[in-house]
């Protein structure tokens, strides 16, 4: 939308004084006024907020850093990914998954979901626009954000609301671990782990053992190749079905009746008739049972797909923590030393919100995640909001967004009554 002429004066001045612009030259980069929200992120979040906020009639504008939706799933993850929830609980508001997709979709058939939700809702993201600076101007009463292109070009995007889509797993974690630089073999993070083909014969160890970690060592071993995993910490192990049904419906359907503590009892009673006792083959169980744990740290159960008898026939060996790397060698906190020639890195993500929003009461800049607690992370101050930051995976960024949208709407309606323009009183 064009600027009105008294809020570009005052986004000129102001842009005159900051010193990123002031580098740049005020000229080269664009000023848009955005009447309605922009979400930063095209990942199934940002489409959710997207599409509700569609639904109510409030156009938004979404930008993605990178060339295509849903960047998570199309380029860092490996090839034999499934859904690990059945689909009915990873749907977007408002459509379903196709009937003749399989319980546990693939990878694949997730993206053509995404693809055909965007077009569906009619959702065009700005691609190769990475948001590098978001603030609230309490002056203006606005947001002001400025996004970078892929030929570094800058865009000044000025709005009323600002929605965070960039989500929980926007960076690799890589940890730090002594020696690292003398390895000398391949290492790599789960994010640039396609397929095992490459590991053929090869001495390969998983550092890390959530559910990308136990299921890179199964593809390891499908493509013959002899995978050791990382065990550092307790982790809780659940068959992916039990009786019959998804753990997780099960779980879900249960917790309408009982207590968590008492659910989480019949898991692990389940899970240790099915699967045994884990911490004989070195996967030590948490004190806490598995739901109330993901209720108190966001840490998710592993649902198993097969690696669990890898374990137990010795084709998937398993090792404590790491001490040091030395040349093709690790050396274990037990005092084991073995030889290795890859390292795959299966140590997660964290969110990348505090490098690009500046606000402090919303986020926390340790872990860039909302500082409330589920169901009520997603609003802020100003009209901030956030989505898909609640550890409950696809279902809770659909919560989010709906929620979003019915706020804004609220807003958006007002306003439309009073037919005036979205902008503050003292600019309009
Ligand atoms: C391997 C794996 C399997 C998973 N399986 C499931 C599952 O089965 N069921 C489930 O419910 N959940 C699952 N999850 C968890 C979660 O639901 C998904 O990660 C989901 O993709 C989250 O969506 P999102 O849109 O919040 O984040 P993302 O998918 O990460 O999307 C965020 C988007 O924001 C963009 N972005 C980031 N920073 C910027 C910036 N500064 N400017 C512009 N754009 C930016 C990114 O490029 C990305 O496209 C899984 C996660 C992983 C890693």
């Amino acid at each position: 939308m064009a600027l009105p002429q008294c809020l570009m004066r005052e986004i000129q001045g102001k842009q005159a004084h900051d010193p990123a612009f002031m580098e740049k030259g005020i000229s080269k980069t664009r000023c848009e006024y955005v009447d309605g929200p922009v979400i930063v992120g095209a990942g199934p979040s940002g489409l959710a907020a997207a599409a509700c906020l569609k639904q109510k009639g409030v156009p938004s504008v979404v930008l993605e850093r990178s060339g295509c939706i849903a960047s998570l799933w199309q380029l860092k993850t490996y090839d034999r990914l499934r859904l690990h929830l059945p689909k009915q609980f990873c749907e977007l508001p408002f459509m379903d998954f196709p009937t003749d997709f399989p319980t546990y979709p693939t990878k694949q058939q997730f993206i053509k979901y995404l693809e055909d939700y965007a077009k569906n809702f009619d959702i065009r993201p700005r691609f190769n626009e990475s948001v590098a600076h978001a603030e609230y101007d309490c002056t203006l009463r606005l947001w002001r954000l400025k996004s970078v292109g892929a030929k570094g070009e800058e865009t000044e995007y000025v709005c009323r609301w600002l929605v965070a889509a960039t989500g929980e797993n926007a960076e690799p974690v890589m940890p730090t671990m002594e020696g690292i630089g003398d390895f000398g073999g391949c290492i790599k993070h789960t994010s640039l782990y396609k397929s095992g083909e490459e590991f053929r014969l090869k001495n390969v160890l998983v550092v890390g053992c959530g559910n990308s970690g136990m299921e890179v060592c199964l593809d390891l071993c499908n493509h013959k190749a002899k995978p050791s995993i990382v065990v550092r910490d307790t982790v809780h192990v659940l068959p992916r079905e039990m009786l019959g049904k998804s753990t997780f419906g099960l779980s879900m359907w249960l917790l309408k009746w009982l207590p968590i503590r008492l659910v989480d009892r019949f898991l692990l009673i389940v899970s240790w008739l099915m699967l045994g006792d884990t911490a004989r083959f070195g996967l030590d169980r948490p004190r806490l049972g598995p739901l109330q744990l993901k209720n108190l740290s966001g840490k998710t159960p592993v649902l198993d797909v097969g690696t669990l008898a890898k374990i137990k026939s010795g084709d998937i060996k398993v090792f404590p923590g790491i001490k040091r790397l030395k040349r093709h060698t690790v050396e274990f906190v037990d005092g084991q030393i073995e030889k290795f020639d890859a390292i795959i890195l299966a140590t997660g993500y964290r969110s990348n919100v505090p490098s690009w929003l500046k606000e402090e009461e919303m986020f926390s800049r340790k872990d860039g995640l909302p500082r409330r607690a589920f169901p009520n992370g997603w609003k802020g101050e100003c009209g901030l909001y956030s989505v898909g930051f609640t550890k409950r995976g696809i279902l809770g960024a659909a919560m989010d967004a709906k929620r979003i949208a019915e706020d804004i709407e609220r807003c958006w309606k007002v306003e439309a009554n009073r037919n005036t323009s979205l902008l503050p009183y003292s600019l309009s």
